[in-house]
C-alpha cells in the first residue's frame, strides 16, 4: 500500500502555480482502491483559461525570438528532469490511472526521449529554396509558429501524449495552454513541474485543469488560441473540430480505434497469440492502438484459440504497483462500467464468452475497478463488440475463410488507426500493406506500439487526417511562408 500524502494541485499560469478562481477542487482517485485519494485537482472556469491564454499571448513573441537551439536547451533540461523523477512520476501515474509501474516508468522515459528528439529539431531545416522564374530573385519557404496552441489530452497516456504535443509546439516557437484529463491531473502537474524547473520563460507553457465541457470546449472556442491539438474520443473530437472550424482555427484530432490483428494460415501462431495478448490487453486494453479484434483464418483457428486462451488465463490481474501484476484495473469507474456493459451486450447479442469478463475473486482486489481479461468467440460483424471501441481488456475472435476475407473484415470498421498481420508469406504481407485502411500497418508486430520519430495517426474516423510525431509534427505546429526577395 502506498501511503503518500495527498497532492494538492493548482493551475500553472504565467510561470506560477495558481489556485482555480472557483477555489474548488475534486479528488483524483486510485482505481485500484477507490477509497484512496491521490490528489485534489482544480475545477477551473473560463476566467482561469482566459488568464492562461493572456499569459501565453504575452510570452509567445519573445519565445519565438529565441533561436531553435535556445528553445531546444529548455526541452533538453525538461527531459533530464522527467528522467530524474521517473520513480515519482511513474508511481503517481500508476496510482492515478492504474497502469502497471513498468509501463508507467516506460512511458515517462518515452516522454524524456520525445523532448530530446524535438530539442534537436530546433537545429534542423525549416524550409526550401525554390528556383524563381525571375533571374534576380531569391525564393524560399520558411515556417512560422501558429501563436498560442491549445493542447487537450486524455488520461490513458498522461505523460507521453501531452509531451508529444507540447514539445513540437514549443520548439517551433508557439506558446502552449494545456488542459490535461482531470482523471490524471496529478501526474500532469508533475510533468508541468519539470517544465517549470527547466526554466521555461513565464507564460510559454501553461496548464489549466477543469472539465472538458468548460475548459476543453473553452479552448476550442477561444479566439486567442490559434491551433488546437486534441487526443481523445470521437464524439468529443468532432465537437472540438467543429468549434475550431467555425472560428477558422487550425485543429488536429487523434481519436479512437477498433484495431484488428489478422492471423493468416501460415502465421507463427505462438508469436501471433503473444501479440494479441500484448497488443490487446496491456494497459488493460486502454490504448488507442489496442487490438480489439483477432481475425483468424479457419485453418488455424482452433490452434490459435488454444494458445491464446492458455496465455490469457495466466495473466496476473492486480494493483499496478505490485511487481507481479501484468494487468491493472480499469482507469476509473466510468471506464469499468463501459467495459462491463460491452461484455453484457456481447453475451446478449450472441457472442460466446470463452474466458474472463468478471470481477476477480481475490478479496484483495474487491476495492478496485478490476475486470479479468475477456475473450469472446462467435463474433459477427454487426455485433457491438465487433464495431465499437471498448477501451478495455476484451478481445473478439472472428473466424474467416481466407486472407481476402480477413482483410475485408479488418477494414469493415469506421475506424482506421492500426492494423496488424501475422504471416510468413511476403506476398500476403504486401497485399495487406496495400489494402489495409489504417494509418499504422504492422506485419509480424502487435497493433500497439508507436515510435516517436515516425508519423502517427489514423485513417477514416480515427483522425482528422493529420499526423503527429516525428518530422510530421512541423506540419501542424507551423504555417509555411513563401518568401520572394529581389535586390
Ligand atoms: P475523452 O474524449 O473523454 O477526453 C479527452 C480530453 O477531452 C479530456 O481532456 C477531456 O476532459 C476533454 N474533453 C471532454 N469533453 C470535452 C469537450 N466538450 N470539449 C473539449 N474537450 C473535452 O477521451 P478519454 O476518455 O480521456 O480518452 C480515451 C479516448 O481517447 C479513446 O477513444 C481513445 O481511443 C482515444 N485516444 C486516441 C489516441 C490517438 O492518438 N488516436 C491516443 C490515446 C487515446
Amino acid at each position: 500500500m502506498d501511503t503518500q500524502s495527498v497532492f494538492i494541485v493548482d493551475n500553472y499560469i504565467g510561470g506560477s502555480w495558481t489556485p482555480p478562481a472557483s477555489g474548488k477542487r475534486v479528488p483524483s482517485l486510485n482505481p485500484a482502491r477507490h477509497g484512496e485519494t491521490v490528489g485534489e485537482v482544480p475545477v477551473s472556469g473560463i476566467d482561469d483559461l482566459n488568464r492562461a491564454v493572456a499569459a501565453a499571448d504575452e510570452a509567445r513573441r519573445a519565445w519565438n525570438m529565441l533561436t531553435g537551439a535556445q528553445r531546444g536547451a529548455f526541452l533538453f533540461k525538461a527531459a533530464d528532469l522527467l528522467e530524474n523523477r521517473i520513480e515519482e512520476i511513474g508511481r503517481t501515474m500508476t496510482r492515478e490511472m492504474g497502469k502497471t509501474i513498468g509501463e508507467a516508468k516506460g512511458e515517462t522515459a518515452r516522454g524524456a526521449a520525445i523532448l530530446r528528439y524535438y530539442a534537436g529539431e530546433g537545429m534542423r531545416k525549416t524550409g526550401d529554396v525554390i528556383p524563381s522564374t525571375d533571374a534576380d530573385a531569391l525564393m524560399f519557404t520558411t515556417r512560422v509558429p501558429l501563436g498560442v496552441v491549445g493542447v487537450i489530452s486524455p488520461w490513458n497516456f498522461p505523460v507521453a501524449i501531452p509531451v508529444w504535443k507540447m514539445a513540437p509546439a514549443l520548439i517551433y516557437g508557439n506558446a502552449v495552454v494545456w488542459k490535461p484529463a482531470t482523471e490524471t491531473a496529478v501526474t500532469a502537474s508533475l510533468v508541468m513541474q519539470c517544465f517549470h524547473d527547466a526554466g521555461f520563460p513565464a507564460g510559454t507553457v501553461n496548464m489549466v485543469v477543469g472539465s472538458g465541457a468548460v475548459v476543453g470546449q473553452g479552448i476550442a472556442e477561444h479566439p486567442g488560441i490559434h491551433g488546437i491539438t486534441f487526443t481523445g474520443s470521437n464524439g468529443v473530437g468532432k465537437r472540438v473540430g467543429q468549434a475550431a472550424l467555425a472560428r477558422g482555427a487550425k485543429y488536429q484530432l487523434e481519436m479512437g480505434g477498433k484495431n484488428p490483428i489478422i492471423v493468416a494460415a501460415d502465421a507463427d501462431l505462438e508469436l501471433a497469440a503473444e501479440a494479441a495478448v500484448s497488443g490487446g490487453l496491456r494497459s488493460t486494453g486502454q490504448k488507442c492502438t489496442a487490438t480489439s479484434r483477432a481475425i483468424v483464418v479457419s485453418e488455424v483457428y482452433d490452434a490459435f484459440k488454444e494458445k491464446l486462451l492458455a496465455k490469457v488465463s495466466n495473466l496476473v490481474v492486480g494493483d499496478g504497483l505490485d511487481a507481479k501484476t501484468w494487468l491493472g484495473p480499469c482507469a476509473n469507474e466510468n471506464q469499468y462500467d463501459t467495459v462491463m456493459n460491452f461484455i453484457r451486450k456481447g453475451k446478449e447479442e450472441g457472442a460466446v464468452l470463452l474466458v474472463g469478463g468478471e470481477r476477480p475473486d481475490d478479496p484483495a482486489l474487491r476495492e478496485g475497478f478490476y475486470v479479468t481479461p475477456a475473450v469472446f468467440e462467435g463474433v459477427t460483424p454487426e455485433m457491438s463488440i465487433a464495431r465499437e471501441e471498448i477501451f478495455g481488456p476484451v478481445l473478439a475472435l472472428i473466424e474467416v475463410r481466407d486472407l481476402k476475407e480477413a482483410i475485408a473484415a479488418a477494414n469493415d470498421t469506421e475506424f482506421g488507426l492500426s492494423a496488424s498481420l501475422y504471416t510468413r508469406n511476403i506476398g500476403n504481407a504486401l497485399t495487406f500493406i496495400k489494402e489495409s485502411e489504417a494509418g499504422l500497418v504492422r506485419v509480424n508486430a502487435e497493433t500497439a506500439g508507436v515510435e516517436l520519430q515516425a508519423p502517427f495517426g489514423g485513417m477514416k474516423q480515427s483522425s482528422s487526417h493529420s499526423r503527429e510525431q516525428g518530422t510530421a509534427a512541423i506540419e501542424f505546429y507551423t504555417s509555411v511562408k513563401t518568401v520572394f526577395v529581389k535586390p
